[in-house]
C-alpha cells in the first residue's frame, strides 16, 4: 500500500475502489474494502502484521466498496442507506458476480456473509479511536447515500465516488444537482488532501474538472432531449463522452457500458422520470 502521511496508507491499483488504513494508538480503521475476495485475503494478512483491526467505514453502496467487509470480523458504519442496500442484496447473485473476476475467487466465497454496517448514521456522527477522529458527512450525489470521510488528524478526506479523478465517472444512478452541492461541500473543508473512490489522489484542484465533466454530461444528454430523441435513441446514440477518461483498474472493455448507463440515468434526469421522478 501506498504510505499518505504519516498514519495513512492506500491502495489504488486494484480492482474496484480504492480503500485505506489508519493507523491510530488504539489500532487500525479500514475506509472501504476490496471487491476482489483474493486482494480482501491479502490485505487481511497484512492488518495482522501491522496491528489489531478496530472498524470498517463503508463511503457507499456500491459492492466495490464493501464485498471485503465479509473477510473481517469487525463491526462496521455508514450511512443507513449503505446497510439497507447491503440487507437488500441477492447475495446467491452477488457472489456469482464476484466469482467470476478470476479462478482463485470462487472458493474464498464458499460460506460468504456481508457483513453489514451495524452502526449507521443518516446526516454526519464522529468515531473515536484512539488518538484519531474519523468525521462521516454525508454527501449525496453518485448515490443518495455517499459519505466523505475525513480522518482529521491527518487531513485527509476519503470522498466515495463523489470523486473518479482522472477516470471514467459512473453516474448510473447518480443525481447532478445533489452532486454539485457534494462537491461544493467539499470544498468547504478545511482539509485538502483527497482520496477518491477511484483514481489516483487528488485536492480540491480537481474538484472543478470533476463537476465541470458532470456538468458537461447533464448538457449533453439535455442537448439530445432537446432535439427529441427518445430514451432508446440516446442510449444507442451518444457515445461521444466514452473516451474522455480512461477506465479505472480492470475496468477495460466497459466504457460502452458505462457511457449507456450514464445516459440511460441523465435521460430520466433531465425529463423527470424514473427514480428522478417528482411527486
Ligand atoms: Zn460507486
Amino acid at each position: 500500500m501506498q504510505q499518505l502521511t504519516s498514519n495513512v496508507f492506500i491502495e489504488t491499483q486494484q480492482k474496484g475502489a480504492n480503500h485505506g488504513i489508519v493507523a491510530t494508538s488504539d489500532g487500525l480503521v479500514l475506509i472501504d474494502t476490496p471487491h476482489k475476495p483474493s486482494d480482501a485475503v491479502r490485505l487481511k494478512a497484512e492488518i495482522e502484521r501491522r496491528g489489531k483491526l478496530r472498524y470498517i467505514i463503508n463511503t457507499e453502496p456500491h459492492g466495490d466498496h464493501w464485498t471485503g467487509n465479509g473477510f473481517f470480523d469487525v463491526p462496521v458504519v455508514a450511512h443507513a442507506g449503505v446497510r439497507a442496500r447491503i440487507l437488500g442484496t441477492d447475495m446467491g447473485e452477488h457472489v456469482k458476480r464476484v466469482s467470476s473476476f478470476g479462478p482463485q475467487e470462487a472458493p474464498l466465497l464458499e460460506n460468504y456473509r456481508a457483513n453489514a454496517p451495524v452502526i449507521t448514521f443518516e446526516s454526519e456522527m464522529k468515531l473515536h479511536v484512539g488518538n484519531h477522529t474519523f468525521r462521516m458527512i454525508h454527501m449525496p450525489g453518485h448515490t443518495p447515500y455517499q459519505a466523505a470521510v475525513v480522518v482529521e488528524e491527518e487531513g485527509v478526506t476519503f470522498t466515495s465516488d463523489n470523486i473518479f479523478c482522472q477516470v471514467q465517472t459512473w453516474i448510473q444512478e447518480g443525481q447532478p444537482e445533489e452532486w454539485l452541492k457534494s462537491l461544493e461541500a467539499l470544498r468547504g473543508l478545511r482539509e485538502d488532501t483527497f482520496v477518491p473512490g477511484h483514481g489516483p489522489v487528488c485536492g480540491k484542484s480537481y474538484l472543478q474538472e470533476q463537476g465541470g465533466f458532470l456538468e458537461e454530461w447533464v448538457g449533453y444528454v439535455r442537448g439530445a432531449v432537446g432535439r427529441g430523441m427518445t430514451k432508446q435513441e440516446c442510449v444507442a446514440n451518444l457515445t461521444a463522452l466514452t473516451d474522455r477518461y480512461p477506465m479505472d483498474v480492470e475496468q477495460d472493455g466497459m466504457a460502452p457500458r458505462v457511457m449507456q448507463l450514464n445516459v440511460a440515468n441523465l435521460y430520466d434526469y433531465v425529463t423527470g422520470a424514473g427514480i428522478h421522478a417528482r411527486s
